[in-house]
């Protein structure tokens, strides 16, 4: 499949992890919106948010409740706090069909956003 963040996460396009494990990459967004912009994304290719199943229940606890409180926490959020984004489909912004969490922070968001 022609999927960037697929090739990224299995390493045909060569990025720098910031995390990795078996079920997930994260690494720094190319055009970053923060001082911290990190994407975590699964390995596994599922385009967008509606198209997850509740096969997928075990992974979308690991992403909330293990990988984006150990970034947010390597990256010097946890006191301050962070914005995370899942940009779904067209309305929602998104420009890369393969479902990803944007972590966002050093910095203070506005509300509402764009
Ligand atoms: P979306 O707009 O789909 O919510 O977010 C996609 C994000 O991926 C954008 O913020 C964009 O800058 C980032 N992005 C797109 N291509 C690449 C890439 O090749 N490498 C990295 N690190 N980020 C990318
Ligand atoms: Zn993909």
């Amino acid at each position: 499949m022609d999927c960037i963040f697929c090739k990224i996460a299995n390493k045909e396009i060569p990025t720098n992890f910031v995390y990795e494990d078996e079920f997930v990459v994260a690494f720094n967004d190319i055009s970053p919106v923060a001082p911290v912009h990190v994407l975590v994304v699964p390995k596994k290719h599922i385009a967008n948010l509606l198209e997850l199943t509740s096969d997928d229940g075990q992974l979308m606890l690991h992403i909330m409740a293990t990988v984006i409180p150990k970034i947010a926490n390597e990256q010097g959020l946890a006191e301050n706090g962070f914005r995370l984004v899942v940009n779904t489909k067209e309305d929602g912004g998104q420009t890369v069909p393969h479902l990803h969490f944007h972590i966002l922070g050093a910095r203070a968001m506005a509300w509402p956003p764009g």
